[in-house]
């Protein structure tokens, strides 16, 4: 059992990444949702006799993963553009051409809350199934009033209806709309001065994130954004450094964000202002594999400085993962980071990464019930074995709501019948 215990109130950083908290014969008790007692199994079954008991004998028992960026709500695909990846196009010149997001955003606007319910309902149901149990969602493939807000309701209804937990955040800069393509600047008034007041006196959104990159928006229209989110009393986020170096690193530690997020061109002296101020470095292979950009964040260099490194889909229209476990494989396989600090960064830290970490991220008395059973002997199958998904049983809020044990089994067709 793996319990990542003793990083509620901070992340963890360099070497304490390995650290999991291994309790080998290991148990935990649950009452109303909460983990109640941690500890080895014939400590924890003296003090407590449970109602229900669960095996997970030869297995390996961690805390449900937490997905600290994604784009759950959304309508649409983009499977055409993907071929178009394939064939050598790059995300701007999709985007210039009013594709990817922008076109995103014309099926999201076209839309109904209800429908965006049930989409975002069904792919969560796909990502608890592989073992996550809390996911971020941004907006921002509304781009006005109406739909921004409509997208965050539909987070907020998503959140009340599935067992998982849903956190929320305001991306109205995502992208510059087509109405405002020739004034982008107005667009940021339309932000600071209407959309984003109304966001927050709803209460709708927790965070603000703002895509920082060459074409998108800019390194002051960056800071207008989350100079406002801060006046608004929305904690930041950025997406920073994903495809072009501009200094993404830096504005967070100067604005003192949660989290600067994707991180691919960051410099050096980015990623120590990041240390400095305690920033947390969520990075998110995924995104590079699906844009074919072969680059990816310098995790290694970012644990070695003592940044805080989280690690997440990034699940949006653009780049369909939904299991955190290929996240994992990614970060071992492309930015080498260890199984331990990959799944460190999946769990406690990520939790941090949305101001999380005194409620799940790990397994601890107080600490809600949000367990996944993954059916390896431990936990280096992770990143070592891709291409299945290793979850067995999922425990949400301290109830059994994925058990694959059973349905698996394989029917033996006999040769001679
Ligand atoms: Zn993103």
């Amino acid at each position: 059992m793996l319990t990542i215990a003793g990083s509620s109130m901070k992340p963890r950083t360099g070497k304490q990444m390995r650290e999991l908290g291994i309790i080998r014969d290991g148990a935990l008790a649950i009452r109303e949702g909460k983990i109640v007692a941690v500890g080895k199994t014939q400590d924890v079954t003296k003090a407590f006799r449970g109602n229900y008991v669960l095996s997970a004998k030869g297995k390996t028992v961690l805390p449900g993963f937490v997905d600290p960026h994604t784009h759950l709500v959304f309508a649409g695909s983009r499977e055409d553009e993907f071929e178009m990846y394939v064939e050598g196009a790059s995300f701007m010149e999709l985007l210039n051409s009013s594709d990817a997001i922008l076109k995103t955003t014309r099926e999201t606007r076209r839309t109904r809350l209800e429908k965006l319910v049930e989409l975002g309902l069904e792919r969560l149901d796909t990502m608890l199934a592989h073992g996550t149990t809390t996911v971020e969602t941004k907006s921002g493939y509304g781009l006005n009033v109406e739909d921004e807000l409509k997208i965050l309701k539909a987070a907020k209804r998503i959140n009340q209806l599935h067992c998982m937990n849903v956190v929320s955040t305001f991306m109205g800069a995502h992208a510059v709309p087509t109405e405002y393509k020739q004034s982008p600047d107005e667009y940021i008034d339309l932000i600071t001065e209407e959309i984003m007041p109304r966001v927050a006196e709803s209460g709708l959104a927790e965070f603000c994130d703002v895509f920082c990159d060459r074409g998108i928006f800019n390194t002051e229209q960056a800071k207008r954004i989350l100079k406002c989110a801060k006046n608004l009393s929305l904690k930041q986020k950025i997406h920073a450094d994903q495809m072009n170096r501009l200094g993404g690193a830096e504005i967070a530690a100067d604005i003192g964000a949660t989290s600067a997020d994707h991180l691919n061109f960051s410099s050096a002296e980015g990623i120590k202002a990041m240390t400095q101020k305690g920033v947390i470095g969520v990075v998110l292979p995924a995104a590079v594999f699906s844009l074919m950009m072969n680059r990816y964040a310098d995790a290694r260099l970012m644990i070695d400085s003592g940044v805080p490194v989280a690690l997440g889909t990034d699940f949006n229209a653009g780049n369909w993962i939904l299991n955190m476990q290929l996240s994992i494989a990614m970060a071992c396989h492309f930015m080498r980071m260890t199984p331990a600090e990959a799944i460190t960064a999946a769990t406690i830290n990520a939790a941090h990464a949305i101001c999380r970490g005194n409620e799940v991220g790990s397994l601890e008395v107080g600490k809600r019930a949000d367990i996944t059973v993954l059916n390896v002997p431990n936990h280096k199958f992770l990143g070592y074995s891709f291409s299945v998904n290793l979850v067995e049983k999922v425990i949400a809020n301290g109830r059994l709501v994925v058990d694959r044990e059973k349905q698996d089994e394989p029917v033996f067709l006999s040769k001679t019948e």
